[in-house]
């Protein structure tokens, strides 16, 4: 279809008319035909086969079946008035019911022909039964002239578009209608040569063939293709719109290494960098040197060490003379930053300042000003950081950790804090699965740690159900025996909140009466807590004071407590796998031997019991983001809901790595050798960035 057709509002199709297009806007979001034609079947009912009247059972699905009429009555009063067919083959007999249409059924269906009868299957009176049947006169021509014409596409509708007769019939009604008259607009998007090297069909044929399969190898096929499509456009765009970065904005040149980085390496560091930091950091190093601004996603499993590669990065930015920045997605991680960062450069170094939305307003003020002046060059904090009163003199490296909770138009606006855009660098808080990150993070360069620091014991998991309870509070006592320091954890869900807050007191209790005073001291830190209290709580457990910190998922990104060695997530069953692993990651931070117990109820949901086992059996969050992926679908993966670039009508980058794997490697090919896609045979990927459609504004990616 060339893009004014399938720009066309679907009022216009025949068939739909201003009432039907209005609904099929607000149920559907079908707007125009192009939207029509992506609104694939998410079923398909196999017509190939034909059933004995014996062997029909209510549990089967749709079923078709070659029968005669037997005999017709109308039964009932006015009410309850239906129509009634006994059909009949060589293995029994079934009813056919019809409660409305009574008139034109008993009109034109003929006792003693045999037709194609195809419907759902029910059990009445212990007799086979289907309530309005399609009816197909049947003849051995029939068969023929069906062709292979075998799946039959079943649609998503709604309550209200059925009330418009647009159930998943009407449905398949509108699209023929519109593949009858349009089939010829649609033009091929993908170079020729491309659709021979993958052996991929074209367009039309696969729009048609995926909506009217003529049989299932053809299904099949339609779908790799729109599905190729699917992805190789994303990727094009993505991969376009880097090229263009790297060509159209210069980046800072930071061609020296100066005091702050040196002095930060030979004499505050308290540890020596892993080779995999290392090799992050010259990655960094490289890219900052080239004139280009630099897009880079750092990624590493939790502890890895990603905050102190943030941090070198940022005093080679200083040493260059610019001013830098941090920004986290909530308050509590954003100061966990600055503490961090403050505790590693030490006083008298560098200042650092902490910028959120509770800054007072006075320090805020000088904040504002130290930006201006340039005094000030490490900043630190939340969204506050985007916001436009906050200027800087010449911001030149900016760090987004867990990019992936914040919109791509912030993104954006940290750019524009400076007038060549500052270096980007983007940590995510736990990995994210390789086709996820492709597709939401495609345009970036890919920066991976993946060693832990040198003498990391792992972590050992254990499952415990309720019935094991003793044996924890046993594992318990003897860790503290020891001198170490246990986390509770209890889950926080929006929607049950009243109820988990009365779990974790009620466990609280139960901790206190086994875990008594003076031998034991508890904290205990929840949401409803006010600020100053929460601190409070949590700088006596840091400090050592309590034994045990009971809380909620608030301490998932709060503390840093090394000599915590033991932690227990209760309800375990209801995390989801990134932040069971990302909890697990507040143990095994000093030298002792760490525990990570997970509390379930007896009973699992088979997801659920699959989430535990791989906790137990995996400490790499590289494994268990892809398993998260397996299990959940990309659009449940944290922070990925607000992207929209997920918004994949086909491809499932679960199930569809390897076609992802292959569009990307064929568009980095095709950019390789033509990057204005000014060959003849790549002209045809012009289009790609004319159509709008989507409702994705692509220039906002970057
Ligand atoms: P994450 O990658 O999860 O953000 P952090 O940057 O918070 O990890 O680092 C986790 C802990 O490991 C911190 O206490 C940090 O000081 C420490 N750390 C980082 N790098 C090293 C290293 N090379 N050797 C030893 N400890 C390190
Ligand atoms: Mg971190």
């Amino acid at each position: 279809m060339n893009a004014s057709v399938f720009q066309t509002p679907v009022d216009y199709l025949k068939g739909v008319g201003t009432a039907r297009a209005e609904v099929l806007k607000k149920e559907l979001g079908i707007f125009s035909y192009e939207d029509l034609l992506k609104h694939y079947p998410f079923k398909y009912i196999d017509r190939t086969r034909f059933y004995k009247i014996r062997d029909i059972q209510p549990e089967l699905p749709y079923v078709q079946v070659i029968a005669r009429l037997t005999h017709k009555e109308i039964l009932g009063d006015k009410r309850t008035k239906r129509l009634i067919i006994q059909a009949q083959d060589d293995t029994g007999v079934m009813e056919l019911a019809w409660f409305q249409g009574i008139k034109w059924a008993e009109k034109s269906l003929n006792i003693g022909k045999a037709y194609i009868i195809f419907g759902k299957p029910a059990l009445f009176n212990g007799k086979a039964q289907m309530a309005h049947p399609e009816m197909e006169p049947y003849s051995p021509d029939t068969l023929k002239r069906k062709g292979n014409l075998t799946l039959q596409p079943g649609y998503n509708s709604t309550e209200k578009l059925k009330s418009f007769s647009l159930d998943s019939k009407g449905l398949q009604k509108l699209i023929s209608i519109l593949l009858e008259q349009h089939a010829k607009d649609i033009q091929e998007n993908l170079p020729q040569y491309i659709l021979q090297k993958f052996k991929l069909i074209n367009r039309v044929d696969a729009y048609r063939n995926i909506h009217f399969p003529e049989s299932p190898e053809l299904l099949y096929e339609a779908q790799r293709r729109l599905k190729f499509e699917e992805l190789f456009l994303i990727q094009l765009r993505l991969l376009k719109n880097k090229l263009l970065r790297t060509h159209k904005f210069k980046g800072n040149v930071f061609d020296k290494v100066g005091q702050y980085f040196n002095t930060f390496y030979q004499e505050k560091i308290p540890f020596p960098l892993t080779n995999a930091q290392k090799r992050v950091l010259k990655e960094i190093r490289l890219d900052t040197q080239r004139g280009v601004q630099m897009n880079r996603l750092l990624q590493g499993d939790v502890g890895s060490g990603k905050t102190v590669v943030a941090l070198m990065s940022m005093l080679l930015a200083i040493d260059n003379g610019f001013q830098t920045c941090m920004m986290a997605p909530t308050e509590i991680l954003a100061n966990q930053h600055y503490l961090s960062v403050k505790h590693l450069v030490g006083d008298d170094f560098v200042e650092v300042a902490l910028l959120t939305g509770s800054t007072k307003k006075k320090q805020r003020a000088i904040i504002h000003e130290k930006l201006l002046n340039g005094e000030l060059k490490i900043l630190i904090g939340t969204h506050a950081l985007i916001e436009d009163a906050v200027q800087f003199k010449n911001l030149g490296f900016v760090v987004i950790d867990e990019q992936h909770r914040f919109g791509v138009e912030q993104r954006a606006k940290l750019w524009k804090k400076n007038i060549i855009p500052p270096h980007v660098l983007v940590m995510t808080a736990t990995p994210i699965p390789r086709t996820l990150a492709m597709t939401l993070y495609g345009d970036l360069d890919v920066s991976v740690i993946d060693e832990l620091p040198a003498g990391r014991k792992p972590i050992e998991t254990l499952h415990f159900y309720e019935s094991q309870r003793l044996q924890m509070f046993g594992f318990i006592k003897r860790e503290i025996a020891l001198g170490r320091q246990v986390y509770v954890v209890y889950p926080l869900i929006q929607e049950s909140e009243k109820l988990d807050l009365k779990n974790l007191i009620d466990g609280a209790e139960t901790l206190s009466r086994e875990f008594p005073l003076p031998q034991y001291r508890i904290s205990v830190v929840h949401g409803k807590m006010s600020a100053s209290d929460k601190d409070f709580e949590m700088q006596r457990f840091v400090k050592g004071e309590t034994q045990l910190m009971v809380a909620t998922t608030v301490i998932e990104v709060g503390v840093n407590v090394p000599n915590a060695s033991v932690m227990i997530i209760e309800n375990a069953e209801r995390f989801g796998l990134s932040q069971l692993h990302q909890l697990r990651g507040r143990v095994g931070r000093g030298a002792e031997q760490s525990y990570c117990i997970l509390m379930s109820s007896q009973k699992l949901s088979r997801e659920g019991k699959v989430r535990l086992e791989t906790m137990v059996k995996t400490n790499n969050g590289f494994e268990i983001s892809e398993i998260d992926l397996q299990l959940r679908g990309p659009g449940n993966i944290e922070g990925t809901q607000q992207s929209g670039v997920l918004d994949l009508k086909l491809a499932d980058l679960a199930t569809d790595q390897e076609i992802l794997l292959l569009a990307r490697k064929t568009v980095e090919e095709i950019f390789a050798h033509d990057p204005q896609l000014a060959l003849p045979e790549n002209q045809i990927l012009q289009q790609a960035f004319q159509a709008k459609s989507g409702g994705l504004s692509w220039d906002k990616i970057s």
